[in-house]
């Protein structure tokens, strides 16, 4: 069984990337690196790309490549991540995913599997205008599928506050999954081609798809 493991999660916005990805994160302890998080940490940081990413984001658009390989880029080479880390939400076009390989090339790093997370379309609204998330520690739930134990409080840290992303409105919900299914979509034949596809039923409740993604990457060479 392979420990440090490079993974990427695929799949469309509401998928459960973000979810599964803190799942492996707790259970084999990879980094999970989401390129969404680190966008809404500049933006509320107030840099400038954060400013310029969040006029973005708030539409539903994608940030331009070059912005998110740098961070990306500079992110990977951190000691953190030498034992391996669980990619959430890049590579999200072909451009991306071709920088990827020469960063993965130039660091001597190996990708090991690219899990899509397989859903039905229609269901994505109803995952995605459910979901909210602890304003203090990020930890996320959704109103149906994932509750807190105790109502009220975040189960990773205590706290009564809460929040929802500014992007999960209709319109920029509309949008994303316009850019998902133009732009992203493709990376499936991508690395498919490359041997690294592994499929996992996305529609399963939270914890099947956990047991799901842990077969495959036991059966990771
Ligand atoms: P993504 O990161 O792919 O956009 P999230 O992980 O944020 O998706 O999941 C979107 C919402 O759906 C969240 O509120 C999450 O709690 C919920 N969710 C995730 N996976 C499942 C699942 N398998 N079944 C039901 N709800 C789920
Ligand atoms: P996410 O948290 O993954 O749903 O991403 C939220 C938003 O951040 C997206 O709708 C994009 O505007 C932006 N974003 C995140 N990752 C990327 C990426 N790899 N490429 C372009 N835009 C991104």
């Amino acid at each position: 069984m392979q420990t440090a493991m490079n993974l990427i999660l695929l799949g469309p916005p509401g998928a459960g990337k973000g979810t599964q990805a803190k799942e492996i994160e707790a259970r084999r302890g990879l980094v999970q690196l989401s390129t969404g998080d680190m966008l809404r940490s500049a933006a509320a940081a107030g840099t400038d790309v954060g400013r310029r990413a969040k006029a973005l984001m708030d539409k539903g658009q994608l940030v331009p490549d070059e912005v998110v390989i740098e961070i990306i880029a500079n992110r990977i080479d951190q000691a953190d991540c030498a034992t391996g880390f669980v990619l959430d939400g890049f590579p999200r076009t072909l451009p991306q995913a071709a920088a990827l390989d020469d960063m993965l090339r130039s660091a001597k790093k190996q990708l090991h599997a690219v899990i899509e997370l397989s859903v039905d379309p229609k269901r994505l609204v109803e995952r995605i205008a459910g979901r909210y998330c602890c304003a203090k520690c990020g930890a996320g739930y959704h109103e149906r599928f994932k509750r807190p134990e105790v109502a009220g409080v975040c189960d990773a840290c205590g706290s009564a506050a809460f929040s929802r992303r500014a992007d999960d409105t209709e319109e920029a919900v509309a949008n994303r999954l316009m850019a998902h299914y133009k732009s992203t979509a493709p990376l499936t034949g991508y690395y498919f081609c490359k041997g690294y596809l592994r499929a996992v039923d996305g529609m399963a409740p939270i914890a099947e798809v956990a047991k799901e993604i842990e077969k495959v990457l036991d059966d990771v060479p």
